[in-house]
């Protein structure tokens, strides 16, 4: 058997190091807004005769653009040309699939500002009809781009891997659908696709104020999935399927006695009691329905101290800073997302939860598009 090493920061190459160099300094544009040359190189810790080369080359392939200059206050001397990210030339056209009511979209700036929005108010159907379905979407979607396509992204639900191909998405009853390379074909244009609570980890990296640099995201929808960041990189899994704990066991029957939920249920997986049986948007509504406010607290805090159960290992594992919760709002605020951050604490050290906020995603649902615009600026351009 052989040995594995733990990888390494290796010496790069010329043509790594480009490139390394190129994200590093698209990447501070992205995060910080525009510098000057001078600015970037100090940022950045690039010579400055390094920087004006590759400040160069990206003005050159319209990738930035020069802002003109601007006069800092109170100090002596000239700021330079501020060099940013060229909004208006570029633009990201984003889907997100996560809601099975609907299908949405829009066209974003490359800093993730939405200037366009669509909305298709009906569910894609399954299947082959499924994709025919998005395709037009897709295609309607990037005729109203008015400036070049960087690329297009879409946040779907599903075990995606890195090449856009869906192993599978079983709500939709898509199975090795290799979609990133259909739309690609069928549109003439860059396509990324990726699992929607994955590019929701992305957009709340990037965007929603995440503490630190361990964040874990739930994307509530047809089914019930978590995207991860951990030391600051997205992770994917052996299998591409981290963070699928919708089929986490949650319920079994000892907990017939104490509980509100009743006996479990068996899952679309074909097992029982999975997460995603008490935590799918259309499970949450099934047991909420009709109740008095009193008995709806009651049940969907015992849904959220079953996700509390399941997160907790996680938390524990990789002290996660951050739970970003992203779904039906007045199902999951109050009760739902306080058990569950109570039952994380009262299962994990003291140490382990000292920092954590379990909270609803600022991004609204605006997270999926963002982040499948986030998905296409780290595809093409290296940045997230
Ligand atoms: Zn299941």
């Amino acid at each position: 058997m052989g040995t594995q090493y733990l990888r390494r920061t290796e010496t790069a190459r010329p043509t790594q190091a480009r490139a390394h160099n190129r994200s590093l300094v698209l990447q501070h544009l992205f995060q910080s807004g525009p510098e000057s040359r001078a600015e970037l190189a100090r940022s950045t810790g690039l010579t400055r005769v390094t920087m004006s080369a590759l400040v160069d080359e990206l003005l050159s392939e319209g990738l930035v653009q020069e802002l003109g200059s601007e006069e800092p206050s109170g100090k002596v001397g000239k700021r330079g040309t501020l060099v940013g990210l060229s909004e208006d030339r570029w633009c990201i056209p984003a889907v997100n699939l996560t809601n099975d009511g609907s299908i949405t979209g829009a066209i974003l700036t490359p800093s993730g500002q939405i200037t366009h929005r669509f909305r298709e108010p009906h569910p894609l159907p399954g299947g082959n009809e499924g994709i025919e379905e998005l395709a037009t979407f897709c295609r309607a979607l990037i005729s109203h781009a008015d400036s070049r396509i960087l690329g297009l992204g879409v946040s779907s639900p599903g075990i995606i891997n890195g090449e856009g191909f869906i192993e599978q998405a079983p709500n939709r009853g898509w199975y090795e659908v290799p979609l990133a390379d259909i739309l690609r074909e069928r549109l003439g244009v860059e396509v990324h696709v990726a699992n929607d609570a994955n590019c929701l980890a992305l957009a709340e990296y990037s965007f929603g104020g995440a503490a630190g640099d361990e964040l874990l995201t739930i994307v509530v929808g047809q089914g019930l999935g978590a995207g991860l960041v951990a030391a600051g990189t997205l992770i994917q899994g052996a299998e591409n399927a981290a963070g699928e704990i919708g089929h986490v066991t949650a319920m079994d029957n000892r907990d017939l006695p104490n509980s509100d939920l009743g006996a479990p249920q068996t899952c679309a997986c074909g097992r029982t009691g999975c997460l995603e049986t008490l935590m799918s948007e259309t499970a949450l509504r099934e047991f909420t329905d009709g109740l008095d406010p009193g008995a709806r607290d009651r049940v969907l805090a015992a849904i959220g101290t079953r996700l509390g159960i399941v997160l907790a290992p996680i938390v524990a594992t990789l002290n996660v800073a951050d739970i970003v919760a992203s779904g039906p709002e007045a199902l999951l605020a109050g009760s739902l997302l306080e058990a569950c951050a109570r039952e994380i604490r009262e299962r994990t050290l003291p140490r382990s939860h000292r920092t954590l906020r379990v909270r609803l995603s600022k991004l609204g649902s605006d997270g999926g598009l963002r982040g499948a615009a986030v998905l296409v600026l780290s595809g093409r351009l290296g940045i997230a």
